[in-house]
């Protein structure tokens, strides 16, 4: 089974470690270079994506991401992830000296960082996820149960990107900032694949499966 390394510098990283295995792959924290050299995939979770920019480049990671990123390595990024996989911020934070954050990119998107509100900034919605066919029951795919947490939403898609899922306004509720809109939550292109939201803390394993068989080749 393939080795996929979870970014171990901030946030949820226990919880995609819990997930990757329990599809059976073999996980394993990456904080080192040598680290990253060792594993099939990258899944980049759920956190505080300016602290983990911070610390990618404290911590020597930010380049060789950047590199095996342009050399096709499968990545996965979970909210604060898709931010650090997109190619454009439409409002980065910026710090003490007024430098915005930085993103590895790879991925050809405009997010919007907290995009769904400050004042009702979790919210749960169920969504339907193109791409998950090889769960399909008699019923068909069973929508993702998806839990926001402060998450950004796509604004742009370039040409290569497919999107995977969109909030439906007329289902989810305690979204007043969709104003009527479906607003993209989960994209993909090539070996890259984000969402806005955190399978990681749901139980929801068809996800990181599909990351799975992205990295296989048999998606
Ligand atoms: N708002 C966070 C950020 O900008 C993302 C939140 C999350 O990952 N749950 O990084």
């Amino acid at each position: 089974s393939p080795l996929v390394g979870v970014l171990a510098l901030q946030g949820d990283v226990r919880e995609h470690l819990h997930a990757l295995e329990a599809v059976g792959a073999r996980a394993v924290g990456v904080r080192r270079p040598s680290e990253l050299a060792a594993v099939d995939g990258l899944v980049i979770p759920g956190g505080e994506s300016t602290t983990i920019d911070k610390l990618a480049r404290i911590f020597e990671l930010a380049e060789p991401i950047k590199e095996r990123i342009a050399a096709g390595m499968p990545v996965y990024g979970s909210c604060a992830g898709m931010i650090l996989l997109a190619k454009e911020i439409a409002d980065p934070a910026k710090d003490l000296e007024g430098r915005p954050q930085q993103s590895f990119g790879g991925l050809d998107i405009t997010v919007r960082r907290n995009a769904f509100g400050r004042q009702r900034e979790s919210f749960e919605t169920d969504l339907d996820f193109k791409g998950l066919d090889f769960s399909a029951g008699e019923a068909g795919v069973d929508p993702v149960h998806a839990v926001f947490i402060r998450g950004p939403w796509v604004e742009r898609v370039g040409p290569e990107v497919e999107i995977l899922a969109q909030v439906d306004p007329d289902k989810a509720r305690h979204t007043d900032t969709l104003h009527g809109l479906a607003r993209i939550v989960a994209v993909r292109s090539g070996k890259l694949l984000a969402t806005s939201f955190h399978p990681e803390v749901t139980g929801e394993k068809r996800i990181h499966e599909l990351f799975i068989r992205m990295i296989r080749g048999e998606a």
